[in-house]
């Protein structure tokens, strides 16, 4: 990852904006919430740090999900500085106490007062400020800077790339408005490991009413991969989600069906043209603002950006129609 002053790219970290016209899609209304998870802590005597960092080197790093780069894992349980309280894992580690119990017989070092029960927040803070409030509420935290700049700030952006894509999805958007079809939305699955394009567009009114083109790109490249298992020639590969880390390039907003078989796929980031405020689900403002790439209650995500420029102009399509 460059360093921010090094990054070629104008990144407005504030507003979430890549050279001023990709914008980054967030749930808004939840940033300052915290996602919280529930931890294992023990007591260990103040002498056994060493060999508890160790452990936690040793045995937990490689088993958990949970990065702690944000917490400061030990702290003071007495004032007579005899006693720290330590974070050994989270529950999404380990969920029932006889396991945690059976996987602490490893432990290089004694220990007490076993507790399932505190909580402390997923992901870093994005302001100092939250970070202080988070501490005393939770948690010791450490402040590192807002983790959503380090995210922007380590994406590639292949500006004559995603311009070109959206200018292709564009046209044929217009092309088939102009032919007369009531749905044209036009997507594009790119696949990051050749950058293969697909375009795709909606089907609704010739076969199915599920057709859009988001589904019918996801089936698509189902179906590429099938064929790559026939072919003897790439028996090799392993098997993963469909669509894992793929860019779509979609013309409209996708709908709630679209934007979740998304996340099913394993998608890394989807950029539209065209907001739809009332069958979208990705903007806050869009739908019932379930920001379904971005949804706390949802275990996977992925990164949602939409065109603010107007270079790239998409079929109008009516405000109740899902896309
Ligand atoms: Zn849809």
């Amino acid at each position: 990852m460059v360093k921010k002053k090094q990054n070629p790219l104008r990144i407005n970290y504030q507003e979430g904006i890549i050279e001023e016209k990709l914008w980054q899609i967030r749930d808004r209304a939840n940033i300052n919430e915290p996602k919280l998870v529930n931890v294992w802590t023990v007591d260990i005597k103040i002498g056994e740090s060493r060999s508890f960092v160790d452990f936690i080197r040793q045995s937990v790093q490689k088993m958990e999900p949970v990065t702690f780069q944000h917490i400061k894992r030990i702290k003071k349980c007495d004032e007579n500085n005899e006693c720290l309280t330590v974070i050994v894992c989270s529950h999404f580690m380990i969920k029932e106490k006889d396991d945690f119990m059976h996987f602490m017989q490893e432990a290089p070092f004694s220990f007490q007062n076993v507790k399932g029960s505190s909580v402390v927040p997923q992901n870093g803070p994005p302001t100092k400020s939250l970070s202080m409030e988070w501490s005393n509420l939770y948690w010791p935290l450490v402040w590192r800077g807002n983790p959503n700049d380090q995210i922007l700030n380590s994406y590639v952006f292949d500006m004559n790339f995603i311009e070109a894509t959206l200018k292709q999805i564009s046209e044929l958007s217009l092309a088939e408005q102009a032919s007369g079809k009531q749905a044209a939305v036009v997507s594009a699955f790119v696949n990051p490991k050749n950058n293969e394009v697909i375009f795709v567009s909606d089907h609704r009114h010739v076969c199915s009413p599920l057709d859009h083109s988001i589904m019918r790109g996801i089936r698509s490249v189902a179906e590429l991969e099938h064929q790559k298992k026939q072919d003897h020639t790439n028996k090799g590969e392993s098997e993963t989600y469909l669509c894992l880390d793929f860019d779509v390039y979609t013309t409209h907003e996708p709908c709630s069906m679209c934007s979740m078989a998304l996340i099913h796929s394993r998608i890394k980031r989807c950029i539209y043209l065209t907001p739809m405020n009332k069958t979208g689900c990705l903007e806050s403002e869009s739908g019932d603002g379930y920001c379904m790439h971005n949804n706390h209650s949802l275990n996977s995500k992925y990164e949602a950006f939409r065109w603010i420029g107007d270079e790239y102009p998409a079929a109008q399509i009516e405000s109740n129609v899902c896309c």
